[in-house]
């Protein structure tokens, strides 16, 4: 420990008290590696405020010493965002006990959520309530609203409710110089200069340290059904999603996996039954909600509309859960891709991609053709988000493998890829965010954007106290 982190450690722990810091080797190792277990870092000390006002006192004390802060909610970063530097020079700022829900207003529909509040717990809480928070990921025991926050996350509820950004109201956060910034009324009308609170979405906490957030709430749902589909192609998906957009404002969820991602799931994770009898290239799973009496039975809408979509031949076959375990065994085979193919094909580089949502049909077949010619004997594809315009594109080592495939050309695969997102006016993040993993690429292909966000964290954090190392 240095002598200024030693300072900032005996200071902080006089001042208010034991809870405040964690320093034994042991309760810090978890915090000291990412989720993926792909970047190791260290760190002398945790910190671990209750309050803004202890986030505010920690700041200032960590800026006066020159103490870089690395701000940590549930760690569930895909891109080694709240992962410390390896030369141990940053202490963690922990945002676990700052776990309270501040309010629920059900006339107004929102609530106010501290940011080490766990997704789940949030949405538990608001169930309670008759409400509903509509964003939700494979993450949800862990991730926390200030990550949710700073990563501007997606999940599987975009189409219809838009990413994080789209769900905050209003933001409290400490800036890099110990000054609270008051977001959280809720107005709806605002227009005191550019937003403060959505400059701080995805920031990636290089910005600010988000204390608490104002989130927009929506009515419980009364009845849901998902549609497991089998489709010929990516098009032919995308087809179906606009004729069902076009008829109805009650899908929420639409994602889409290649034959062999499907077979990868049922052979590797155990208790997974195949949806649909036959064999198809591609499959869809679509969710439908109801929310109030207006809203047509799910069951009965998916029935409905994709009666006429199967007899033009748009969907070759398909099935409807009849109960909610059903509706969950069917996301249960989406949620268990990652892992299925990791176990099944070995390893891949992957990509969390974004291009035009009418686009992405072009680009996946094009991209996966281009980076099986310039690198035979691999194979790639994508699944999950299509309705977004954004899958998670990999490309496995197939016949070119090996364990130590990925050390030898993952950068370079890396690269190929990037390139062809970029020609396709594309994303090279879509919503994990930049962290320490793309951070040089998104300086390699988005100079001026960098620029710009380089000079914004210089106005804010001259010092480059926050997250050091991370998104710029
Ligand atoms: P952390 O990992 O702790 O931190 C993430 C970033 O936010 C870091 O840069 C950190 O410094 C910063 N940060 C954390 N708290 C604060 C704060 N209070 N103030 C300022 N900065 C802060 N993402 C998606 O978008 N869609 C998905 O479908 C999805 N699925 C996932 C599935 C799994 C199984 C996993 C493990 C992750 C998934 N993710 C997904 C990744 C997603 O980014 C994280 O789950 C989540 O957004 C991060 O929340 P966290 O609390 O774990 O933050």
């Amino acid at each position: 420990m240095t002598p200024a982190q030693q300072q900032l450690v005996d200071t902080i722990r006089d001042r208010l008290g034991d809870k405040s810091v964690v320093t034994d080797a042991d309760d810090l190792a978890p915090w000291l590696t990412d989720w993926r277990g792909r970047w190791n870092g260290d760190a002398p000390a945790m910190l671990q405020p209750a309050s803004t006002d202890e986030v505010a006192a920690m700041v200032e004390l960590a800026a006066e010493l020159g103490v870089p802060l690395v701000p940590q909610g549930g760690n569930t970063s895909m891109v080694g965002g709240a992962t410390p530097p390896a030369d141990g020079s940053a202490v963690i700022l922990s945002t676990r006990r700052m776990n309270r829900i501040r309010s629920i207003d059900v006339a107004s529909q929102s609530c106010v959520a501290e940011a080490g509040v766990i997704l789940q717990t949030l949405h538990e809480a608001v169930e309670r309530e008759g409400l509903r928070f509509p964003l939700t990921l494979g993450s949800r025991g862990s991730a926390t609203i200030g990550g949710l926050t700073s990563t501007n996350a997606g999940g599987t509820q975009v189409l219809r409710f838009g990413p994080m950004r789209a769900l905050v109201q209003g933001i409290e956060a400490v800036l890099p110089d110990g000054t609270i910034h008051h977001g959280l009324t809720g107005l709806k009308k605002d227009n005191r200069g550019s937003s403060i609170d959505q400059l701080l979405v995805a920031a990636e906490g290089t910005l600010g340290i988000i204390t608490a957030v104002r989130l927009k709430l929506v009515p419980a749902i009364r009845s849901r059904a998902v549609a497991w589909l089998g489709v010929a192609s990516p098009q032919a998906a995308l087809d179906v999603l606009r004729a069902l957009e076009a008829e109805t404002g009650q899908v929420e969820g639409f994602e889409i996996l290649p034959r062999e991602s499907l077979e990868a799931a049922l052979a590797q994770i155990p208790g997974l039954r195949r949806p649909l009898e036959g064999e198809h290239d591609w499959h869809v799973l679509v969710e439908a909600v109801a929310h109030d009496a207006a809203d047509e039975e799910p069951e009965a809408l998916l029935a409905r509309l994709l009666a006429p979509l199967m007899e033009r031949g748009s969907v070759e076959d398909a099935t409807i859960s009849n109960s909610d375990a059903q509706a969950d065994a069917f996301w249960h085979i989406r949620d268990s891709l990652s892992e299925a193919e990791k176990k099944q094909f070995g390893p891949a580089t992957q990509h969390d991609i974004s291009v035009p949502v009418d686009d992405m049909p072009r680009f996946m077949g094009e991209a996966a053709r281009a980076v099986e010619a310039a690198f035979p004997g691999t194979h790639a594809s994508g699944f999950g988000h299509l309705g977004d315009g954004n899958v998670h594109f990999h490309v496995r080592a197939g016949s070119r493998g090996g364990s130590d495939w990925l050390a030898r050309e993952g950068e370079a695969v890396t690269r190929f890829v990037h390139d062809l997102v970029v020609a396709a006016g594309g994303s090279i993040s879509a919503e994990h965010g930049i962290g320490q993993m793309k951070r040089d690429e998104l300086a390699r292909l988005s100079p001026e954007r960098v620029a710009t966000l380089r000079a914004l964290k210089a106005a804010l954090d001259p010092k480059g106290l926050f997250n050091p190392g991370k998104l710029v």
